[in-house]
């Protein structure tokens, strides 16, 4: 290296070591590489320091990233499940809300049913009462035409309806005069004196019944 030649001959002719040892300028410059030295090795020893306490800081400042991130997380967790809960909440309300619209509809269609039926039982209990009212009219206009001794319809003839003196009315084949010309009212048991078979026919005729026979 031709550089190093001339320099090392260049030093060699400027500071060429004596008896005592190195020149003051050669002791000078030595003293300043040292201090030069010293303050190298002391600043790397503050950025070495600087580098562990920033490496310390970034681990604290990862560690407080991940504090964070978990709490984050958590915390989105948590909303996520609230959100869940409230959605949740809602789906149920809202099947409530129908199921009691549906209860409320089946109650209303219930009602009417049960309006309709009542409907029904009324107009069968008119029904049935002017049934029977009709039932109980024709029973009576029966028992009219009907002799109560011998249980035979009346008719114009032998078997008219005769009124006694007691009021009832029996046909004449029933009202039989006994030797005693006596006639007995077989509806009350009241005697009462006939002349003879011809006063029989004399006995008043229920003109109203003979109307019922047409
Ligand atoms: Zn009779
Ligand atoms: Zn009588």
């Amino acid at each position: 290296m031709p550089r190093a030649t001339t320099k090392a001959s260049k030093d060699g002719s400027d500071d060429h070591p004596t008896a005592a040892g190195p020149s003051s300028s050669s002791q000078h410059r030595f003293e300043t590489l040292e201090k030069e030295l010293e303050d190298l090795k002391a600043q790397k020893e503050k950025n070495t320091a600087e580098a562990k306490k920033i490496e310390q800081n970034k681990k604290l400042i990862e560690d407080a990233v991940k504090i964070e991130k978990k709490l984050y997380e958590r915390i989105k967790m948590e909303n996520d499940k609230q959100a869940l809960r409230l959605h949740e909440s809602e789906e149920n309300e809202r099947k409530l809300k129908s199921k009691i619209r549906d209860k409320d509809e089946l109650i209303r269609v219930t009602k009417e049913q049960i309006e309709d039926v009542s409907q029904d039982i009324k107009t069968e209990i008119c029904l049935n009462k002017s049934h029977s009212g009709f039932n109980d009219a024709q029973k009576l206009l029966q028992n009219l035409i009907i002799c109560t001794v011998c249980n035979t319809n009346f008719d114009k003839s032998d078997k008219a309806p005769a009124t006694l003196q007691c009021g009832h009315i029996a046909c004449k084949a029933c009202c039989n005069v006994k030797e005693n010309k006596i006639l007995i009212c077989q509806s009350c048991g009241k005697s009462m004196e006939i002349e003879d078979e011809q006063s029989v026919e004399a006995l008043p005729i229920g003109q109203a019944i003979i109307n019922l026979l047409d």
